[in-house]
């Protein structure tokens, strides 16, 4: 499988600053910020500040200290949206997935009872 990066994506943009976000927490390795369209109560995104452009893309070929870091924030952001009752963690991956965005993003979606993983 070849990962390619397009460096003119949304969130690369954001992560160069050339668009702004709602920043809940950064480290070193991943940033988090609230979707711009939430669709519940808690709806953020994690994502590493590598060119990485999925799950797969970021699982094979990341470093340990960014699988960390990214893991780190995901962790920051659970507790600061207080998401105790639980919530859900979906990496929509490329065409089969409905991937919008070519940047590898973790959304984290919780705040309110959620419906089915998905419809039977
Ligand atoms: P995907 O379908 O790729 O998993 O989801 C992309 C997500 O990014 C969507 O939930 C969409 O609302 C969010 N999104 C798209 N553009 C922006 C943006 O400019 N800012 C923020 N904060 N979220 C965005």
């Amino acid at each position: 499988m070849e990962y390619a990066y397009d460096d003119q994506n949304i969130f690369a943009k954001i992560l160069r600053g050339e668009i702004p976000n709602n920043t809940v927490f950064e480290n070193d390795h991943a940033l988090a910020f609230n979707d711009i369209a939430p669709q519940a109560p808690v709806h953020l995104l994690v994502i590493p500040k590598g060119a990485y452009v999925s799950l797969d893309h970021f699982a094979r070929d990341a470093s340990v200290d960014e699988q960390a870091g990214f893991f780190a924030a995901v962790a920051e952001v659970c507790k600061i949206t207080g998401v105790d009752d639980g919530f859900r963690a979906i990496a929509n991956t490329r065409t089969h997935g409905v991937q919008d965005v070519p940047h590898f993003h973790l959304h984290i979606i919780g705040g309110a009872q959620l419906g089915r993983m998905l419809p039977k």
